[in-house]
């Protein structure tokens, strides 16, 4: 049980590091090249500009390969809803809680095919044949949305003050305003009236 326990808080710090420095070099190189390059931590810690949907979440399970994933960090229930078990298809979006989150910001985005089930998401992420700043937005409304969601369920986890659905959204919709308002700076074409695009979708 001790070890267990000791596996349980090692998993906690390796994922928080993990996507901790996923979205540092994600903001360093959007800073830099201000374009819609995923940088996603892959295998033996290499990264990749391919967004992969063995993403984020699967790089964890091998973050400490000497304790059992299985009696790890998913036998916990969700700090949001409390009623279910917190697994990655639960808590990106299907809990109820997550889910109003994640449906706020995309229901009109991905209309008509949304989807809060991760497989339909990450399917329609690589596949779906949109215009170039639609495609960005919806991808970049989630990973903004992933990373913001995991924040708040490690803030909650750690006993902080818990943030409601109306903040997170406030808090999503804010980041990708800016990030519009610091691409609009670069005069690059293809992400031309995306501001417009995006209030036209809240
Ligand atoms: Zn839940």
């Amino acid at each position: 049980m001790a070890l267990q326990a000791h596996c349980r808080r090692r998993h906690r710090v390796d994922i928080l590091n993990a996507i901790e420095e996923v979205i540092h070099v994600q903001k360093q190189k959007g800073i830099l090249s201000g374009d819609d390059v995923f940088l996603w931590r892959r295998r033996n810690d290499r990264f990749s500009q391919r967004f992969s949907s063995k993403d984020t979440l699967s790089l964890i399970r091998t973050a400490h390969p000497t304790c059992d994933w299985a009696k790890g960090i998913w036998t916990d229930s969700c700090v949001f809803c409390k009623a279910q078990m917190e697994t990655r298809n639960h808590l990106f979006f299907e809990c109820v809680f997550t889910e109003k989150v994640w449906s706020s910001l995309t229901r009109k985005l991905m209309a008509p095919h949304y989807t809060n089930n991760w497989d339909e998401i990450i399917d329609q992420l690589h596949h779906a044949q949109r215009e170039f700043i639609m495609q960005w937005l919806i991808r970049y409304v989630f990973q903004t949305t992933l990373y913001t969601i995991w924040r708040e369920r490690n803030n909650r986890r750690h006993g902080e003050q818990a943030n409601s659905d109306k903040q997170i959204i406030q808090s999503v919709d804010k980041q990708i305003r800016n990030r519009l308002t610091s691409i609009r700076v670069l005069g690059d074409a293809r992400y031309e009236g995306g501001m417009e695009k995006w209030f036209s979708t809240r």
